[in-house]
């Protein structure tokens, strides 16, 4: 090898690399800084624009083939100008997204974002700041961040907690950490997966799935969490919970862990909180609550009630990207026991090595706590958020999203053809369109009212006016719709009805004109 470098002299290549002097900045790339200016001056209008005018445009379209057809595996080995690439995301990216930004989105539970979180994005980007460790002040700007997510979600001050992709994560990261906790496994000790004890773990059949996979993903199997049924609030069954707890411990395996959720999911509902966290206090369990959608209604002091006993938690997990409108992704999870946290995942290598002074001060690092080394700065458009905002008027669009809601269900209630499939706890309601009844040519069979409120989900996300989804309660297929958008208002609610109706029945009609099912 030494002969290889010996073929071109030292200073030969010294002498190259002066010459060539490149960076990917301005000055000696494509374009110079006043162009770049300029050029940065028009994105950032655009997107102010994208965001005002938002409801001139469709909720979502069906991406055309021409344009999918764009995106290819080639690689761009040339450059491109800045301008003709940005004009190629405005024609053939913006206009082709979900459409979480719009006021008429309301499937799934998506935040719509704001333009202040979009700017904070961008300073981010600025800074490129490594948020895994080190004495910086982005990590304390975390720090202060996590300081207050534990103030607004009643934890002790000393809790400690993470900024994560978003709930998925929170949640493994507080199996792991309860894992660890009921294993007794020392901070960089062998951490064994299962172990011998038979680790269980408990939630309502209405969990998130997540909560199953960070349980598999924490290597305890599939078997290792019992799905306990629910009440018809959608709650966890106490009494089952507790029956299934003592059953295992008979059996001699070792039960850990139960997660609550604060707003499921399916119907926003939200298990008794205090309820779970006395019996995790008397079965000495890790209690865990999946806030991922409702934890922040502690901001809106007429839901704060209804999270009682979620700062009992020993962990909770929670988005900042759907109730929070900060721009995907930012989820958190706190920790009541900073220990037992930082045991579960902190590890030392010389290249990691902590000081006492100089950058590499400042322990226990972010990446104490979590699987990730290198992490972005998602903090900063939390910290924005609520700075410019404040934390009432986040709370203040919490509590509308559930009046919205409210509304939807007393309209659906009010109308013949519509049916309400489950109640109504929080910001989602599900409910079917209703056949009229023609027993003669089609008969309201259960299959048949599941397809044609399937079709009309279909038929309202193409027409691009309003945005719901469908899940299943009881078995039957429902019109989601969960209000999260701080922009979306009665106008919307309007236009889900009226194209519910109008849609269901102009199905209805065509089906009742053929004889034969179209499939
Ligand atoms: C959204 C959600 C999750 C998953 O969170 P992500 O941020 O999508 O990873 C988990 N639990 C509940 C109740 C949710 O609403």
């Amino acid at each position: 090898m030494a002969e290889a470098h010996d073929a071109l002299p030292l200073h030969a290549e010294d002498d190259l690399l002066a010459e060539r002097k490149r960076s990917l900045d301005p000055e000696n790339g494509p374009e110079d800084w006043e162009q770049l200016r300029a050029q940065a001056h028009r994105m950032l209008d655009d997107m102010l624009d994208y965001t005002r005018t938002i409801r001139s445009r469709p909720v979502w379209q069906p991406i055309p083939d021409a344009v999918r057809a764009r995106r290819t595996s080639l690689v761009p080995h040339e450059p491109t100008a800045l301008a003709e690439v940005h004009d190629e995301f405005l024609r053939f990216v913006l206009p082709y997204t979900a459409g979480n930004v719009h006021p008429g989105f309301m499937g799934w539970v998506h935040g719509g974002g704001t333009p202040v979180g979009m700017l904070a994005e961008m300073l981010a980007g600025g800074l490129n700041a490594n948020l895994g460790g080190r004495d910086h002040i982005p990590i304390e700007v975390e720090r202060e961040v996590i300081r207050w997510m534990s103030a607004i979600a009643g934890f002790p001050s000393e809790s400690s907690g993470l900024f994560v992709t978003g709930s998925s994560m929170a949640n493994l990261i507080a199996v792991i950490v309860a894992r660890e906790a009921a294993l007794g496994n020392p901070a960089h000790g062998c951490r064994i997966a299962a172990g011998a004890k038979q680790l269980v773990a408990y939630a309502s059949t209405e969990v998130h799935g997540c909560v199953g996979k960070g349980v598999e993903i924490a290597g305890l199997g599939s078997e290792a969490l019992r799905l306990i049924p629910v009440d018809r609030r959608q709650r966890i069954d106490l009494d089952a919970l507790a029956e299934a707890i003592g059953r295992d411990r008979q059996a001699g395996l070792t039960p850990f862990l139960v997660v609550g959720t604060a707003g499921t999911v399916n119907t926003g509902a939200i298990d008794d909180l205090a309820a779970l966290a006395d019996l995790c206090q008397h079965e000495k369990l890790w209690f865990h609550v999946d806030g991922a959608l409702g934890a922040l209604g502690k901001l809106a002091p007429e839901l704060a009630p209804r999270l009682a006993g979620m700062e009992r938690a020993d962990s909770l997990a929670f988005d900042l990207h759907k109730w929070g409108q900060a721009p995907y992704d930012a989820g958190v999870i706190l920790v009541r026991d900073s220990v037992a946290h930082r045991h579960a995942f902190t590890l030392s290598a010389d290249y990691l090595q902590r000081a006492q002074r100089g950058l590499a001060a400042g322990p226990p690092w972010p990446c104490d706590f979590g699987p990730d080394l290198s992490r972005g700065f998602r903090a900063l458009k939390v910290w924005f958020t609520f700075k410019v905002y404040g934390a009432d008027a986040l709370g203040e669009t919490i509590a509308q999203s559930c009046q919205l809601a409210r509304m939807l269900e007393r309209r659906v209630n009010a109308t013949p053809q519509l049916e309400l499939l489950a109640p109504v706890e929080l910001n989602i309601v599900c409910f079917r369109y209703r056949v009229r009844e023609n027993p003669e040519k089609s008969p309201a069979d259960s299959e048949n009212l599941d397809a044609i409120n399937e079709e009309i989900v279909v038929a309202l996300q193409e027409s691009g006016a309003v945005v719901p989804s469908t899940t299943r309660i009881d078995g039957k297929l429902a019109i989601r719709a969960a209000f999260v958008n701080h922009r979306t208002g009665p106008a919307e609610i309007d236009a889900l009805i009226d194209g519910v109706l109008a849609c269901g029945s102009a199905i209805e009609e065509a089906r009742n004109r053929k004889p034969v099912p179209r499939d």
